[in-house]
């Protein structure tokens, strides 16, 4: 018997959906669009799968909380089960989306989003659904075209927007993973929330750094993509 989130997971209603586009932002990193049927507080995720012989797997909504059309944000895990197919997807198939849920949930207080690769989707919702304001967003991925959608965050959040590229370098870009970025900030502003998202092993260290740097832990919030 299936326990815990996984249970809860598969025990989700899911409805058919036609895909109304599907676009490659970079090297094998997707958004896929739907109509946006159901209400959502920007972070919620949302449970999709191809067909019911798979599992449905969880995805950030990336897309604004007013904006007709629901997106999400995925890369394609090669030896996956569900992300290669999603990628195969063309116009008007069938994918099958839960409602939004989530506790992952932005507002407008100051704080620091912190993102590795793909983990950038629930910041871009909220900077989208109008929370942007009092943020600073610290982007971590491996080479220079890991910063999806940069292009928006630089417009709305200028120099309070840190791409951290761990193996190129770049304009801009600090040279370096996001944790070394971390080590080297003498002052956090102990009075901010700090956002966290992406893979456990990312996750778990950004927390480290930030308790030992004074951080409160009540002011970290986790959403961790396994
Ligand atoms: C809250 C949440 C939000 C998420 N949001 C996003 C998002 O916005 N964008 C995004 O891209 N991803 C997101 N994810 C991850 C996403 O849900 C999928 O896990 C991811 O897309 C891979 O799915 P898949 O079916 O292709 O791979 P899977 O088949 O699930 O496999 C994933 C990896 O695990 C390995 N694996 C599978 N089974 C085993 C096993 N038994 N033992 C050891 N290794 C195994 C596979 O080889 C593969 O490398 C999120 C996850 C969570 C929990």
């Amino acid at each position: 018997m299936d326990t815990g989130l996984s249970g809860f997971i598969k025990k989700l209603p899911l409805q058919a959906q036609p895909l109304i586009r599907l676009k490659e932002i970079s090297s094998e990193v997707f958004v896929i669009s739907i109509n946006r049927n159901h209400d959502f507080l920007p972070g919620q995720v949302v449970a999709v799968t191809t067909d019911f012989s798979i599992p449905p797997r969880l995805y950030s909504i990336c897309s604004g909380n007013k904006e007709k059309e629901l997106s999400i944000l995925f890369n394609v895990k090669h030896d996956g089960t569900l992300s290669p197919k999603m990628a195969q997807l063309k116009k008007d198939d069938t994918l099958f989306v839960s409602f939004p849920f989530g506790a992952f949930l932005g507002d407008d207080k100051p704080a620091w989003w912190i993102a590795a690769g793909t983990g950038i989707a629930p910041y871009r919702s909220m900077l989208r659904s109008g929370l942007g304001n009092n943020k600073t967003l610290i982007h971590g991925g491996r080479t220079t075209d890991s910063f999806y959608f940069s292009d928006e965050m630089t417009a709305f959040l200028s120099d309070r927007y840190i791409r951290c590229c761990s193996q190129q370098s770049g304009e801009g870009l600090y040279n370096g993973r996001l944790t070394s970025w971390l080590q080297n900030q003498e002052d956090l502003p102990l009075d901010h929330l700090f956002y966290l998202c992406g893979s456990a092993e990312m996750v778990v260290e950004v927390r480290d750094i930030l308790i030992g740097k004074g951080v409160d832990i009540d002011r970290i919030m986790s959403e961790i993509y396994f």
